[in-house]
Protein backbone atom coordinates (compact mmCIF):
# COMPACT_ATOMS: atom_id res chain seq x y z
CA UNK A 1 0.00 0.00 0.00
CA UNK A 2 1.26 3.54 -0.57
CA UNK A 3 1.48 6.11 2.44
CA UNK A 4 -1.04 8.80 2.58
CA UNK A 5 -0.36 12.26 3.23
CA UNK A 6 -0.37 13.56 6.58
CA UNK A 7 -4.54 14.20 6.35
CA UNK A 8 -5.78 12.01 4.38
CA UNK A 9 -8.53 10.30 6.47
CA UNK A 10 -10.65 8.92 3.56
CA UNK A 11 -12.12 4.97 4.67
CA UNK A 12 -14.52 4.83 1.71
CA UNK A 13 -14.86 5.39 -1.64
CA UNK A 14 -17.67 7.90 -2.79
CA UNK A 15 -18.48 6.96 -6.69
CA UNK A 16 -17.88 8.42 -8.59
CA UNK A 17 -14.62 9.47 -6.44
CA UNK A 18 -15.00 13.58 -6.76
CA UNK A 19 -12.21 14.99 -4.94
CA UNK A 20 -14.81 16.60 -2.58
CA UNK A 21 -18.29 15.98 -2.89
CA UNK A 22 -21.44 18.37 -1.69
CA UNK A 23 -20.82 17.51 2.26
CA UNK A 24 -17.52 17.20 2.52
CA UNK A 25 -15.49 19.96 4.30
CA UNK A 26 -12.87 20.70 1.65
CA UNK A 27 -16.30 21.45 -0.25
CA UNK A 28 -17.26 23.60 2.40
CA UNK A 29 -14.26 25.37 2.67
CA UNK A 30 -14.15 25.64 -1.05
CA UNK A 31 -17.43 27.36 -1.18
CA UNK A 32 -16.02 29.89 1.76
CA UNK A 33 -13.64 30.86 -0.68
CA UNK A 34 -10.61 29.41 1.25
CA UNK A 35 -9.48 26.34 -0.59
CA UNK A 36 -11.20 24.90 -3.76
CA UNK A 37 -11.22 21.31 -3.50
CA UNK A 38 -8.23 19.36 -3.63
CA UNK A 39 -6.82 15.82 -2.47
CA UNK A 40 -6.13 16.79 1.12
CA UNK A 41 -9.26 16.57 2.25
CA UNK A 42 -11.58 13.45 3.74
CA UNK A 43 -12.01 12.00 0.12
CA UNK A 44 -10.69 8.61 -0.18
CA UNK A 45 -8.32 7.83 -3.64
CA UNK A 46 -10.07 6.23 -6.17
CA UNK A 47 -9.76 2.10 -6.85
CA UNK A 48 -6.56 1.57 -8.69
CA UNK A 49 -4.81 3.55 -6.01
CA UNK A 50 -2.10 0.90 -4.79
CA UNK A 51 0.99 1.62 -5.93
CA UNK A 52 4.07 2.78 -4.27
CA UNK A 53 6.58 6.14 -4.30
CA UNK A 54 5.05 8.48 -6.60
CA UNK A 55 3.13 8.42 -9.89
CA UNK A 56 4.59 11.39 -11.71
CA UNK A 57 7.24 13.13 -12.12
CA UNK A 58 7.68 17.36 -13.21
CA UNK A 59 10.10 18.50 -15.03
CA UNK A 60 9.67 22.24 -15.73
CA UNK A 61 10.59 23.61 -18.89
CA UNK A 62 9.82 27.14 -18.41
CA UNK A 63 9.19 29.13 -14.79
CA UNK A 64 5.45 27.61 -13.60
CA UNK A 65 5.24 25.21 -16.24
CA UNK A 66 5.90 21.87 -16.02
CA UNK A 67 5.70 18.78 -18.11
CA UNK A 68 4.18 15.71 -16.12
CA UNK A 69 5.16 12.39 -17.00
CA UNK A 70 4.09 8.90 -15.34
CA UNK A 71 7.22 7.45 -13.29
CA UNK A 72 6.09 3.58 -13.85
CA UNK A 73 4.66 3.27 -10.77
CA UNK A 74 1.12 3.50 -11.94
CA UNK A 75 -0.57 3.58 -15.46
CA UNK A 76 -0.94 7.40 -16.48
CA UNK A 77 -1.15 6.93 -19.98
CA UNK A 78 -0.17 9.96 -21.16
CA UNK A 79 2.04 12.86 -20.22
CA UNK A 80 0.39 16.20 -19.25
CA UNK A 81 0.86 19.89 -18.30
CA UNK A 82 0.75 21.99 -15.15
CA UNK A 83 0.40 24.79 -15.13
CA UNK A 84 1.01 27.54 -12.12
CA UNK A 85 -1.09 31.06 -12.47
CA UNK A 86 -1.10 33.54 -9.89
CA UNK A 87 -3.78 32.18 -7.91
CA UNK A 88 -4.40 28.47 -9.38
CA UNK A 89 -3.49 25.84 -11.69
CA UNK A 90 -4.65 24.58 -14.97
CA UNK A 91 -3.81 20.91 -16.01
CA UNK A 92 -3.35 19.32 -19.29
CA UNK A 93 -4.67 16.27 -19.43
CA UNK A 94 -6.74 14.00 -16.81
CA UNK A 95 -4.78 10.94 -17.53
CA UNK A 96 -6.31 7.32 -18.09
CA UNK A 97 -8.27 6.60 -14.48
CA UNK A 98 -9.42 8.31 -11.85
CA UNK A 99 -6.58 6.92 -9.94
CA UNK A 100 -4.16 8.53 -12.05
CA UNK A 101 -5.80 11.74 -12.39
CA UNK A 102 -6.46 11.65 -8.73
CA UNK A 103 -2.56 11.36 -8.29
CA UNK A 104 -1.23 14.25 -10.32
CA UNK A 105 -3.66 16.40 -8.25
CA UNK A 106 -2.19 14.85 -4.79
CA UNK A 107 1.41 15.57 -6.22
CA UNK A 108 2.04 19.12 -7.71
CA UNK A 109 1.02 19.86 -3.80
CA UNK A 110 5.22 19.33 -3.68
CA UNK A 111 4.88 22.13 -6.80
CA UNK A 112 2.24 24.27 -5.48
CA UNK A 113 -0.33 24.70 -3.18
CA UNK A 114 -2.65 26.50 -5.22
CA UNK A 115 -5.90 24.70 -6.77
CA UNK A 116 -6.88 23.23 -9.64
CA UNK A 117 -9.54 25.34 -11.15
CA UNK A 118 -9.07 24.22 -15.15
CA UNK A 119 -7.97 21.03 -16.84
CA UNK A 120 -8.03 20.99 -20.59
CA UNK A 121 -8.87 17.75 -22.24
CA UNK A 122 -6.59 17.57 -25.52
CA UNK A 123 -8.53 14.74 -26.92
CA UNK A 124 -11.07 12.15 -26.04
CA UNK A 125 -8.61 9.76 -25.91
CA UNK A 126 -9.03 7.24 -22.83
CA UNK A 127 -5.62 8.07 -21.85
CA UNK A 128 -5.83 11.54 -21.93
CA UNK A 129 -9.28 11.94 -20.60
CA UNK A 130 -10.50 9.13 -18.69
CA UNK A 131 -9.99 10.91 -14.92
CA UNK A 132 -12.55 13.97 -16.19
CA UNK A 133 -14.82 12.24 -12.97
CA UNK A 134 -12.88 13.16 -10.02
CA UNK A 135 -13.30 17.20 -10.00
CA UNK A 136 -16.30 18.53 -8.94
CA UNK A 137 -18.17 20.57 -11.02
CA UNK A 138 -16.72 24.24 -9.99
CA UNK A 139 -13.57 22.57 -11.97
CA UNK A 140 -13.37 23.92 -15.22
CA UNK A 141 -12.22 21.19 -17.21
CA UNK A 142 -12.41 22.22 -20.80
CA UNK A 143 -11.92 20.31 -24.11
CA UNK A 144 -13.30 21.07 -27.83
CA UNK A 145 -17.01 20.02 -28.38
CA UNK A 146 -16.08 17.20 -30.19
CA UNK A 147 -14.51 15.49 -27.02
CA UNK A 148 -17.40 16.06 -25.26
CA UNK A 149 -19.57 14.05 -27.35
CA UNK A 150 -17.33 11.28 -27.73
CA UNK A 151 -16.80 10.61 -24.32
CA UNK A 152 -20.09 11.07 -23.35
CA UNK A 153 -21.78 8.91 -25.85
CA UNK A 154 -18.82 6.15 -25.03
CA UNK A 155 -17.22 6.57 -27.82
CA UNK A 156 -13.83 6.72 -25.98
CA UNK A 157 -14.35 3.32 -24.79
CA UNK A 158 -14.56 2.12 -28.38
CA UNK A 159 -12.06 0.18 -30.97
CA UNK A 160 -9.01 1.95 -29.71
CA UNK A 161 -10.09 1.99 -25.67
CA UNK A 162 -10.29 -2.31 -26.78
CA UNK A 163 -7.11 -2.20 -28.48
CA UNK A 164 -4.93 -1.40 -25.92
CA UNK A 165 -6.95 -1.61 -22.39
CA UNK A 166 -9.49 -4.72 -23.41
CA UNK A 167 -6.20 -7.04 -23.51
CA UNK A 168 -5.57 -6.49 -19.58
CA UNK A 169 -7.32 -10.00 -18.58
CA UNK A 170 -5.39 -11.92 -21.26
CA UNK A 171 -2.32 -10.47 -19.75
CA UNK A 172 -3.28 -10.71 -16.33
CA UNK A 173 -3.58 -14.69 -16.97
CA UNK A 174 -0.44 -14.71 -18.91
CA UNK A 175 1.24 -13.31 -16.34
CA UNK A 176 -0.10 -15.65 -13.44
CA UNK A 177 0.34 -18.60 -15.36
CA UNK A 178 4.35 -17.70 -15.70
CA UNK A 179 4.13 -16.87 -12.05
CA UNK A 180 3.03 -20.45 -11.28
CA UNK A 181 5.78 -21.71 -13.66
CA UNK A 182 8.52 -19.98 -11.55
CA UNK A 183 7.14 -20.67 -8.78
CA UNK A 184 7.85 -24.49 -9.35
CA UNK A 185 11.41 -23.56 -11.08
CA UNK A 186 12.24 -21.97 -7.24
CA UNK A 187 10.89 -25.32 -5.53
CA UNK A 188 12.53 -27.68 -7.43
CA UNK A 189 15.94 -25.57 -8.15
CA UNK A 190 18.27 -27.87 -8.29
CA UNK A 191 21.24 -25.71 -6.72
CA UNK A 192 21.36 -22.16 -5.07
CA UNK A 193 22.26 -20.32 -8.30
CA UNK A 194 19.18 -21.92 -10.28
CA UNK A 195 17.34 -21.21 -7.09
CA UNK A 196 18.15 -17.53 -6.92
CA UNK A 197 17.66 -16.64 -11.04
CA UNK A 198 14.36 -18.17 -10.50
CA UNK A 199 13.10 -16.09 -7.21
CA UNK A 200 14.40 -13.14 -9.58
CA UNK A 201 12.38 -13.84 -12.19
CA UNK A 202 9.19 -14.88 -9.95
CA UNK A 203 9.83 -11.65 -7.89
CA UNK A 204 9.37 -9.38 -11.25
CA UNK A 205 6.24 -11.19 -12.72
CA UNK A 206 4.99 -10.58 -9.65
CA UNK A 207 5.53 -6.95 -9.59
CA UNK A 208 4.44 -6.61 -12.49
CA UNK A 209 0.78 -8.48 -12.47
CA UNK A 210 0.38 -6.21 -9.10
CA UNK A 211 1.03 -3.24 -11.43
CA UNK A 212 -1.42 -4.39 -14.06
CA UNK A 213 -3.92 -5.73 -11.19
CA UNK A 214 -4.17 -1.98 -9.89
CA UNK A 215 -4.29 -0.64 -13.65
CA UNK A 216 -7.20 -3.10 -13.86
CA UNK A 217 -9.09 -1.65 -10.73
CA UNK A 218 -8.45 1.77 -11.91
CA UNK A 219 -10.71 0.44 -14.99
CA UNK A 220 -13.36 -1.00 -13.22
CA UNK A 221 -14.10 1.95 -11.61
CA UNK A 222 -14.18 4.62 -14.32
CA UNK A 223 -17.37 6.36 -15.66
CA UNK A 224 -16.47 8.30 -18.91
CA UNK A 225 -17.05 12.19 -18.27
CA UNK A 226 -16.91 14.87 -21.30
CA UNK A 227 -15.84 18.18 -20.91
CA UNK A 228 -18.49 20.59 -18.81
CA UNK A 229 -16.59 23.56 -20.58
CA UNK A 230 -16.56 22.95 -24.38
CA UNK A 231 -15.43 24.97 -27.35
CA UNK A 232 -15.46 25.23 -31.52
CA UNK A 233 -12.89 27.36 -32.05
CA UNK A 234 -10.60 29.05 -29.61
CA UNK A 235 -10.98 30.42 -25.94
CA UNK A 236 -8.72 32.41 -24.22
CA UNK A 237 -8.24 32.43 -20.09
CA UNK A 238 -6.14 35.14 -18.79
CA UNK A 239 -4.94 33.85 -15.52
CA UNK A 240 -3.19 36.92 -13.61
CA UNK A 241 -0.10 37.87 -16.22
CA UNK A 242 -0.55 34.31 -17.75
CA UNK A 243 -2.36 34.07 -20.89
CA UNK A 244 -3.19 30.88 -22.30
CA UNK A 245 -4.86 30.08 -25.53
CA UNK A 246 -6.67 26.64 -26.61
CA UNK A 247 -6.71 26.86 -29.64
CA UNK A 248 -8.47 24.10 -32.69
CA UNK A 249 -7.08 23.99 -35.87
CA UNK A 250 -9.05 21.00 -37.82
CA UNK A 251 -9.20 17.73 -37.45
CA UNK A 252 -6.41 15.72 -37.10
CA UNK A 253 -4.87 12.47 -34.49
CA UNK A 254 -9.10 13.12 -33.59
CA UNK A 255 -12.03 15.32 -34.78
CA UNK A 256 -11.30 17.54 -32.16
CA UNK A 257 -7.80 17.92 -30.93
CA UNK A 258 -6.54 21.17 -28.63
CA UNK A 259 -3.33 23.18 -28.57
CA UNK A 260 -3.15 24.70 -25.32
CA UNK A 261 -0.54 28.12 -26.28
CA UNK A 262 1.09 30.31 -23.73
CA UNK A 263 2.15 32.84 -26.25
CA UNK A 264 4.55 35.01 -23.69
CA UNK A 265 6.37 32.10 -22.83
CA UNK A 266 6.56 30.68 -26.06
CA UNK A 267 5.32 26.50 -24.87
CA UNK A 268 2.47 24.51 -26.54
CA UNK A 269 1.47 21.54 -25.64
CA UNK A 270 0.09 19.89 -28.24
CA UNK A 271 -1.67 16.50 -26.91
CA UNK A 272 -1.16 13.62 -29.75
CA UNK A 273 -1.46 15.71 -32.28
CA UNK A 274 2.61 16.29 -32.22
CA UNK A 275 4.41 14.18 -30.76
CA UNK A 276 8.06 13.70 -30.90
CA UNK A 277 7.79 9.87 -32.76
CA UNK A 278 4.74 8.39 -34.94
CA UNK A 279 1.75 9.21 -33.22
CA UNK A 280 -1.09 6.64 -33.43
CA UNK A 281 -3.29 7.23 -36.24
CA UNK A 282 -6.34 4.72 -35.57
CA UNK A 283 -8.78 7.69 -35.38
CA UNK A 284 -7.02 9.74 -37.09
CA UNK A 285 -7.89 12.08 -40.17
CA UNK A 286 -4.12 12.00 -41.94
CA UNK A 287 -5.07 14.35 -45.34
CA UNK A 288 -6.84 16.98 -42.98
CA UNK A 289 -3.65 16.21 -39.40
CA UNK A 290 -1.27 17.63 -42.20
CA UNK A 291 -3.32 20.76 -42.83
CA UNK A 292 -3.95 20.99 -38.98
CA UNK A 293 -0.30 20.40 -38.25
CA UNK A 294 0.77 23.36 -40.92
CA UNK A 295 -1.16 25.91 -38.59
CA UNK A 296 0.39 25.01 -35.41
CA UNK A 297 3.30 25.49 -37.36
CA UNK A 298 2.87 29.01 -37.88
CA UNK A 299 2.54 29.64 -34.02
CA UNK A 300 5.00 31.34 -32.28
CA UNK A 301 6.81 28.48 -29.95
CA UNK A 302 10.08 27.43 -28.72
CA UNK A 303 8.68 24.35 -26.66
CA UNK A 304 6.56 21.63 -27.57
CA UNK A 305 5.53 19.25 -24.35
CA UNK A 306 4.00 16.85 -26.28
CA UNK A 307 1.06 13.48 -25.12
CA UNK A 308 3.88 11.24 -25.56
CA UNK A 309 7.94 11.29 -25.27
CA UNK A 310 9.91 14.28 -23.94
CA UNK A 311 9.50 18.11 -24.76
CA UNK A 312 11.48 19.33 -27.23
CA UNK A 313 12.07 22.42 -29.55
CA UNK A 314 11.62 23.65 -32.95
CA UNK A 315 9.38 22.90 -35.98
CA UNK A 316 11.42 20.51 -38.31
CA UNK A 317 9.43 17.60 -36.53
CA UNK A 318 6.41 18.66 -37.62
CA UNK A 319 7.70 18.42 -41.24
CA UNK A 320 8.88 15.19 -40.79
CA UNK A 321 5.35 14.43 -39.71
CA UNK A 322 3.61 15.73 -42.22
CA UNK A 323 5.73 13.69 -44.83
CA UNK A 324 5.22 10.75 -43.16
CA UNK A 325 1.77 11.06 -43.05
CA UNK A 326 1.40 12.49 -46.80
CA UNK A 327 3.03 9.52 -47.91
CA UNK A 328 0.94 7.21 -46.10
CA UNK A 329 -1.87 8.16 -47.24
CA UNK A 330 -0.86 8.56 -50.60
CA UNK A 331 0.40 4.79 -50.50
CA UNK A 332 -2.37 3.49 -48.76
CA UNK A 333 -4.86 4.86 -50.88
CA UNK A 334 -3.12 3.42 -54.28
CA UNK A 335 -3.94 0.18 -53.02
CA UNK A 336 -6.61 0.95 -52.02
CA UNK A 337 -7.70 1.60 -55.61
CA UNK A 338 -6.06 -1.42 -56.52
CA UNK A 339 -8.89 -3.64 -54.14
CA UNK A 340 -6.46 -4.38 -51.80
CA UNK A 341 -7.57 -5.55 -48.25
CA UNK A 342 -6.15 -2.94 -45.24
CA UNK A 343 -4.14 -5.64 -43.81
CA UNK A 344 -2.49 -6.68 -46.70
CA UNK A 345 -1.59 -2.99 -47.80
CA UNK A 346 -0.48 -2.79 -43.97
CA UNK A 347 2.24 -5.41 -44.62
CA UNK A 348 3.20 -3.97 -47.77
CA UNK A 349 3.38 -0.54 -47.49
CA UNK A 350 7.52 0.51 -47.49
CA UNK A 351 7.65 3.88 -45.10
CA UNK A 352 11.77 2.97 -44.79
CA UNK A 353 12.45 6.23 -46.74
CA UNK A 354 11.71 7.73 -43.33
CA UNK A 355 13.55 5.99 -41.23
CA UNK A 356 16.28 9.08 -41.00
CA UNK A 357 13.78 10.76 -38.98
CA UNK A 358 12.06 7.78 -37.40
CA UNK A 359 14.47 5.36 -36.20
CA UNK A 360 11.95 2.74 -35.48
CA UNK A 361 10.95 2.13 -39.07
CA UNK A 362 13.48 -0.43 -40.36
CA UNK A 363 11.35 -2.99 -42.43
CA UNK A 364 8.39 -2.47 -44.42
CA UNK A 365 5.37 -2.31 -43.27
CA UNK A 366 3.05 0.12 -41.32
CA UNK A 367 0.51 0.24 -38.20
CA UNK A 368 -2.66 -2.06 -39.61
CA UNK A 369 -4.79 0.22 -37.65
CA UNK A 370 -3.98 3.25 -39.45
CA UNK A 371 -4.52 1.80 -43.23
CA UNK A 372 -7.20 0.64 -41.86
CA UNK A 373 -8.12 4.07 -40.89
CA UNK A 374 -7.28 5.44 -43.91
CA UNK A 375 -9.36 3.16 -46.05
CA UNK A 376 -12.45 3.76 -43.92
CA UNK A 377 -12.22 7.18 -44.52
CA UNK A 378 -11.55 6.45 -48.43
CA UNK A 379 -14.94 4.26 -48.40
CA UNK A 380 -16.81 7.03 -46.52
CA UNK A 381 -15.41 9.24 -49.42
CA UNK A 382 -14.36 11.51 -46.65
ZN1 LIG B 1 -4.53 9.99 -28.53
Amino acid sequence: MRTRPPGATGTGNAAPFALAGPITLTALLALAGCQAADSSGDAAPPPGSDFEGLAFEFEEVVPGVYHARGTGSLSVGSHGAVIVNEEDVLLVESHISPAAAYAVVEEIEALTDKPVRYVVNTHYHFDHAHGNQIYPDDVHVIGHEVTREMLESGASMGRSYELFVGRLPDQIAVMEGAIAQWQRSVDEAEDEAAREEAAAMLAAFESRLAYTRNYAAGQDALVPRGPNTTLSQRMTLFRGDREIRILFFGRGHTGGDVVVHLPQERVIVTGDLLIPGLPYMGDGYLAEWVETLEHVKALDFDWVLPGHGDPFQGKERITYLQDYMRDLQERAAALHAQGMSYEEAAAQIDMTDHAEHYPQIRFPGVSAVAVQRVFELLDEGS
